[in-house]
């Protein structure tokens, strides 16, 4: 896949909820020379802009992908040097046990946790860092109360152009905005923000602000969803390498038809795979949009995603190409009847 560099440069930066000035800077890099317009706003979203040209069905589109990734935080720093934690987004224990994570000056450490790890169900306060630190005080010299760490999990490939690494939730949405933006020249008949958001594993929070200031006629998150094709804990109909995810519904959202027709339409003109999305579990920045100002008209594109919000979410190199030709021929669709 084309510049699939810079999709493992994105999994491989430091960007637990909250704390994502890595990626953020990566992004800013990538989009300064294509954008019309680039800025931070105070929470910390980068809302890229490339306008079209002036016509009678000229939409406002906001594309919304977060920058965030899952992680931890220190909560307290224990006399034997060891580092209790929380969740900083939705966690798993059970992955998380016996796995290695690191903060952001570096320093890296072993998730264990208190007793056996079936006991701890999945309350991460039950799990600790081990920095190798002798006690309190020498833990004190690398770590401090309140520094958030995330996975370690290089980028690999796999068979059938499948790719594993942490965070592909969602560098892979931020990796398709930044390529659809490239491929963007300004000729499209729409004015197209794409946003790259912060903490939306904490509840959607940097969408609200940035639909707010940009006021769309059409927002669409752009992310993960998890696949339904491989032994796990969820049913539904999710398959690797079938093509990008057209969202119709999910516990946070109702996606507008009209849009969800025009996604269509955009994939069968372009010859682009697809496959729909209906989840009863999990949500994205498509509900935030749709819920900020006087309401938005709403959809959403995701890239099936087994193992999410683990250190070893896998995904397919082919239905996140089909995302970003998607990306693209939604940004030039004409909206006659909207
Ligand atoms: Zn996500």
């Amino acid at each position: 896949m084309k510049n699939e560099a810079l999709l493992e440069e994105l999994t491989q930066a430091f960007g637990v909820a909250g704390f994502e000035t890595e990626v953020r800077e990566i992004i800013r890099r990538e989009v300064e020379p294509y954008a019309d317009e680039v800025r931070e706003d105070a929470i910390g979203n980068l809302i890229v802009l490339k306008k079209g040209v002036p016509g009678p069905h000229k939409k406002r589109i906001m594309f919304a992908a977060h920058m965030d990734e899952i992680g931890f935080m220190v909560k307290k720093i224990l006399p034997d040097g060891m580092l209790q934690i929380c969740g900083m987004g939705w966690n798993w224990a059970g992955s998380a046990y016996n796995e290695r994570v690191r903060f952001r000056n570096g320093t890296v450490g072993v998730i264990g946790c208190r007793g056996w790890i079936e006991d701890a169900k999945n309350d991460i306060g039950k799990l600790f860092v081990d920095i190798g630190a002798k006690d309190e005080k020498d833990a004190k010299n690398y770590v401090k109360l309140g520094e958030p760490c995330g996975y370690i999990g290089p980028y690999l490939h796999m068979q059938n152009d499948l790719v594993c690494s942490k965070s592909l939730d969602n560098r892979i949405g931020c990796f398709q905005l930044i390529e659809a933006l490239k491929e963007n020249d300004g000729s499209g008949p729409n004015d197209i923000y794409y946003v790259f958001t912060v903490q939306e594993e904490l509840g959607c929070r940097g969408s609200k602000p940035a639909a707010e200031a940009i006021q769309p006629d059409i927002g669409v998150a752009v992310d993960i969803t998890p696949a339904h094709d491989y032994p796990c804990d969820l049913e539904g109909s999710n398959t690797l390498n079938e093509g990008i995810a057209i969202k119709i519904c999910d516990p946070s959202v109702v996606c507008d038809e009209k849009i969800v027709n025009a996604m269509e339409t955009c994939c069968r003109e372009k010859d682009i795979p697809f496959q729909f999305e209906v989840i009863d579990r999990g949500g994205t920045d498509a509900s935030s949009m749709n819920l900020s100002h006087y309401g938005v008209k709403v959809g959403g594109i995701a890239v099936a995603t087994r193992y999410p919000h683990c250190q070893s979410c896998v995904a397919s190199l082919r239905d996140i190409e089909a995302g970003i030709r998607l990306c693209a021929a939604f940004a030039a669709h004409e909206f006659e009847d909207m």
